[in-house]
């Protein structure tokens, strides 16, 4: 049916207005951890019993080919960056969507072939 392709084009056009800024995007997670300074003597740090500094938050992001590179984030700009993990994984769902949208685009031209 015309009316098929005619929606699902008019869809995918509306997923495409849902696309967020791509500027910030960011593919990761924001971990929060402890970490251990090293420093000979330092309290936080005792072997055993010290139970290190922080939590600290620390950005993993990942680069494609087993790529993962891990940042510490300062909190002043831990809502930031969580605002750029969320623009990538909404971009992300909005992609499959349209991937979805275009599998059955394409079905649907096949169908209609003389
Ligand atoms: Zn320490």
């Amino acid at each position: 049916m015309e009316d098929t392709v005619a929606q699902l084009t008019t869809s995918r056009k509306q997923l495409l207005q849902q696309m967020t800024d791509l500027s910030t995007v960011l593919p990761g997670s924001l971990l929060s951890r402890m970490v251990r300074c090293n420093k000979a003597g330092c309290r936080f740090c005792v072997k055993g019993r010290g139970k290190g500094h922080g939590p600290i938050l620390i950005l993993s992001v990942s680069l494609g080919n087993r790529q993962v590179r891990q940042i510490p984030i300062p909190s002043e700009l831990k809502k930031e960056v969580e605002e750029s993990l969320r623009a990538f994984a909404q971009m992300q769902k909005v992609l499959k969507r349209i991937a979805q949208v275009n599998l059955e685009l394409f079905r649907e031209r096949k169908r209609q072939r003389p």
